[in-house]
C-alpha cells in the first residue's frame, strides 16, 4: 500500500445524497477537505462539502474538475456510470474500482459473481430475450421480475405467480434486460458491511437485523442475539468472500435473506455504506463512513466494536404528513427527551412520501432498552 492520505488532504465524492454528506462530514471531522461532485445545488452532500461541482456524473469537465482538486475519489451511489469512474482512476486513485461498482450495478453480473464465490442467492433466470422469456423454469414462480439495473428501495420489481403475469410485467418494464427470482419465504434479513483496504485488510460491522415496509428499509436492530450466532458467522464469512473476490476497495454492504428453514442466501450488494449500517454512527467506536474514509485515504484498519446495542428507525418523508396535506415536522423536542436518541436530518428541505429525510439512532445499555425507547420513539412520531 502507498502512502497514506493524511488529513489536509481532500476526498471527492461522486454523487451528493445522505451518504455523501455523511462521508463528508466523516472526512471533514478527521481534518480532510471535501469535494463533492452532484448537479443538484441543494444536494444534501454539495450543502455542507468544502467543493460543490455542479455538473452530472458523465460530464467530461465536471469530472475533469473533481480530479484536479481531489486527492482520491470515492463514489455514495451505486448507479452512477462505471465510466464515470474510469475517467477518475486515470487522474487520481478512486475506490471502489469501476470494475466493482459494475458488477453491483447489474444484478445478473451480481448474481453471477455469487456464483463464482460459492455463496447461495435465490434460484434465478435471466431475461433479456422473448426466447429466454418463454424458457423459464416454471419452478421459479412465484417469483420477483427484477430489473437488471437501476433498482433501488423496492424499485424497477414486479411480483409474478403465473407465466402470463411474467410477461406482461416484462412488457410493462419495456423489456429491458431483468432478472426473475424464486419468491423465497424469508424469516427475516440481515446484513453485514465490510470494509477492506488496497492491501487486503478486511474489517467489519456486526450482522444488522432488517426489517423492510414496502420495499424500503424501515428498521434495523443490532445487538447480541439479533440472529443467531451460525447465521452471524456464515453471513460475515459470505461477505468478506464476496469482497476479497472483488478486490475490493472500500465499504461494501451484502445483504442477506434468511429463510423460515434458517438457510441463509444472499440478496444483493451495495458497494458503499448503507443505510443498515447508519447504526454504527452513534453505537460503534467506528462507523462505516469513518471505515470509508479510512480505506479511501490508506489509513490503517481496526476492527470496529459495537459499544452500545442499536435500534435505527428510518425517517420518512411520510412523517412530515400525520397531520394533514400541509407538512409538518415531527415533534423532534419530545423524541430527543427519550434516552439515548441520536438525530440524523439529511438537509432536505421538501419531505414527500417515501423519500429518506434522515434516520433516528437509539442506544441503550441493553437491547430490551433500546426497542423500549425505540418503540416510545415511532408512537411519537406517529
Ligand atoms: P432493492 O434494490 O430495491 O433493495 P431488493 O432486491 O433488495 O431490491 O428487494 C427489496 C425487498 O423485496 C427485499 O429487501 C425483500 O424484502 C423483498 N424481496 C426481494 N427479493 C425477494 C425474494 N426473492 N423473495 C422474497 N422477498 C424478496
Ligand atoms: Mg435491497
Amino acid at each position: 500500500m502507498g502512502t497514506p492520505l493524511l488529513p489536509g488532504s481532500t476526498l471527492g465524492v461522486l454523487g451528493g445524497g445522505q451518504l455523501g454528506r455523511m462521508f463528508a462530514q466523516a472526512a471533514q471531522a478527521m481534518g480532510y477537505f471535501t469535494a463533492v461532485l452532484d448537479a443538484d445545488a441543494h444536494s444534501p452532500a454539495g450543502l455542507i462539502s468544502h467543493h460543490h461541482i455542479r455538473t452530472a456524473y458523465d460530464d467530461a469537465a465536471g469530472l475533469a474538475r473533481l480530479a484536479e482538486i481531489s486527492d482520491a475519489i470515492t463514489t455514495e451511489f451505486e448507479n452512477v456510470p462505471a465510466q464515470a469512474l474510469r475517467q477518475l482512476a486515470q487522474r487520481r486513485p478512486v475506490a471502489p474500482a469501476a470494475s466493482a461498482v459494475a458488477i453491483a450495478q447489474d444484478r445478473a453480473q451480481e448474481k453471477a459473481h455469487f456464483g463464482r464465490c460459492g455463496v447461495p442467492c435465490a434460484p434465478y433466470a435471466v431475461i433479456e430475450t422473448a426466447e429466454q422469456l418463454a424458457a423459464v423454469d416454471a419452478a421459479l414462480l412465484p417469483g420477483i421480475l427484477k430489473t437488471a439495473r437501476l433498482g433501488y428501495d423496492g424499485k424497477g420489481q414486479a411480483r409474478v405467480k403465473t407465466p402470463a403475469e411474467l410477461a406482461a410485467a416484462w412488457d410493462a418494464m419495456g423489456r429491458v434486460p431483468c432478472v426473475l427470482e424464486q419468491m423465497l419465504p424469508l424469516a427475516h434479513e440481515c446484513s453485514v458491511i465490510v470494509a477492506r483496504g488496497a492491501d487486503g485488510q478486511v474489517v467489519h460491522l456486526p450482522a444488522q437485523r432488517n426489517l423492510h415496509r414496502d420495499g424500503i428499509l424501515a428498521v434495523t436492530e443490532v445487538y447480541p442475539g439479533n440472529l443467531p450466532d451460525g447465521q452471524v458467522r456464515q453471513a460475515v464469512a459470505a461477505a468478506i468472500s464476496i469482497a476479497n473476490g472483488l478486490q475490493y476497495v472500500g465499504v461494501l454492504c451484502v445483504e442477506f435473506f434468511v429463510l423460515q428453514d434458517g438457510r441463509l442466501v444472499v440478496n444483493e450488494i451495495a458497494p458503499r455504506p448503507h443505510n443498515s449500517g447508519h447504526y454504527s454512527q452513534n453505537a460503534c467506536d467506528v462507523s462505516q463512513f469513518e471505515l470509508q474514509v479510512r480505506t479511501l485515504a490508506g489509513l490503517p484498519l481496526t476492527q470496529p466494536r459495537q459499544h452500545s446495542p442499536a435500534v435505527m428507525l428510518n425517517l420518512l418523508g411520510d412523517l412530515w404528513f400525520t397531520q394533514g396535506d400541509a407538512p409538518q415536522a415531527p415533534p423532534w423536542a419530545a423524541v430527543l427527551a427519550l434516552p439515548g436518541t441520536h438525530l440524523h436530518l439529511y438537509g432536505k428541505t421538501d419531505p414527500k412520501r417515501g423519500r429518506k429525510m434522515g434516520h433516528l439512532n437509539i442506544t441503550a445499555a441493553t437491547p430490551e432498552a433500546a426497542r423500549t425507547t425505540a418503540l416510545r420513539a415511532a408512537e411519537l412520531l406517529g
